[in-house]
């Protein structure tokens, strides 16, 4: 088959989302590619959204028109300013979402917007004197007047667990393939970026009444400038635990069985964002640290403790769990892991981040060597 559009947008994460969004506001007949089109919107990692070094990403995303502060705004089951003690400068607003409403808030917006949505794979652009004029799948081919690629985690993609390594470009999902022969034959150098997460838990064994209640700010406020436009849904508690010498102890006595540390991942962190065996080997002298019990949603027993990501085996990660204060008796529903995949070196792109040699193919989002939903 052949489809013929102005924008092809590849990638139905964060970057893709905006990016098609923000096309279809300028006028323009915008179709979206993506590997599976029921997952458009994940929250790959923690389902939350600003804090620190990132509200203002996501208040300048709003300013600019993005969809990802109302999206906020309208699955957030908590909202807190962050360093309320400090000046205004310096403080932040920070929302945990409910992971399954956030998605259906994106993909009812991209539903709205009329944009195309296809499940497909792209594994090659056709160019014509440096102008990409098709991107081609297996079976089809896009025509468009320009083109984003935003593959984030997926590219090569492998997922590691201790001393197991499998493909996949983030958990119970494939990796893309088959883009790295376009690279290579246009010289745009490849590296390979790492990033991990922490197992989750079932709130049904998680022992609350051990653990330090932290509730959302009283006052209702909102991510967007929209205000109180989007309603947000129920609100609910997060709670507050820690590591101990113990925990320490066992993930000492095997951190060469780590992913991470057993050679087994080439590639390094895009960013300061530290396992617990990271953590523990830096800061040798600590004896506890801090970790956010976080719910993932109203209606779902998933939680996600912030602060421990993990490629453990799952011998040692049920271990070190059973070890905090609280979770004695945690079941995990899904265990940590690293994920390891393919960016392009962003000196390969111009500031428009289009690509140096291709001047209608962008790349956006974690591609770039970026981590995190606001950046991307
Ligand atoms: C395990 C893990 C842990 C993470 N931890 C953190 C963290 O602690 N903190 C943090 O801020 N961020 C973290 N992130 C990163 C965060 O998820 C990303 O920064 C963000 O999702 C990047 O958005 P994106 O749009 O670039 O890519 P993604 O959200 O990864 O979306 C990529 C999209 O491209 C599609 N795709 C890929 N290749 C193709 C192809 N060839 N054809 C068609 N479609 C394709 C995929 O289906 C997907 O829809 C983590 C991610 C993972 C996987």
């Amino acid at each position: 088959m052949k489809y013929i559009f102005d924008l092809i947008v590849i990638g139905g994460g964060h970057a893709g989302v905006e990016a098609a969004l923000v096309a279809k506001r300028m006028g323009l007949e915008v179709a979206l590619i993506t590997l599976d089109k029921t997952k458009i919107g994940r929250m790959s990692c923690n389902p939350a959204i600003g804090g620190i070094g990132k509200s203002h990403l996501t208040k300048e995303i709003d300013a600019l028109g993005g969809y990802m502060a109302e999206a906020t705004d309208i699955s957030g089951i908590q909202f807190k300013t962050l360093n309320k003690k400090k000046g205004p400068a310096v403080q932040a607003t920070r929302a945990q979402t409910d992971k399954n409403l956030y998605e259906k808030a994106i993909q009812e917006k991209l539903k709205k917007e009329k944009i195309h949505i296809y499940d497909d794979e792209i594994k090659d652009f056709h160019t014509e004197k440096n102008i990409v004029e098709k991107a081609v799948s297996e079976k089809n081919e896009y025509k468009a007047k320009a083109f984003v690629l935003t593959t984030g985690t997926f590219l090569n993609g492998s997922i590691l667990i201790g001393h197991t390594k499998q493909e996949g470009g983030r958990i119970d999902e494939k990796k893309s393939t088959g883009l790295e022969k376009f690279f290579k034959k246009n010289k745009l150098q490849l590296g390979r970026l790492k990033t991990g997460t922490p197992p989750r838990l079932s709130s049904k064994t998680i022992n609350y009444s051990l653990l330090e209640t932290q509730p959302g700010e009283e006052k209702e406020i909102y991510m967007s400038f929209l205000g109180a436009k989007n309603k947000h849904p129920k609100q609910t508690n997060c709670h507050i635990t820690q590591t101990n010498e113990h925990t320490h102890k066992i993930i000492q006595e095997n951190i060469k069985k780590s992913a991470m540390y057993s050679g087994l991942i080439s590639g390094v962190g895009p960013r300061y964002c530290p396992s617990i065996e990271d953590k523990i080997v830096r800061f040798a002298e600590k004896k506890h640290h801090q970790i956010f019990v976080e719910p993932e949603g109203l209606d779902s027993d998933w939680v996600y403790p912030n602060g421990i990501s993990t490629s453990l085996p799952k011998e040692v990660q049920e271990e070190y769990i059973h070890s905090i204060k609280g979770f004695e008796d945690a079941k995990i529903l899904q265990f940590g892991y690293a994920v390891e995949y393919d960016y392009i070196d962003p000196r390969n792109l111009q500031k428009t981040l289009a690509t140096k040699k291709n001047p209608n193919l962008f790349l956006a989002g974690q591609i770039n060597g970026t981590t995190g939903y606001e950046e991307a």
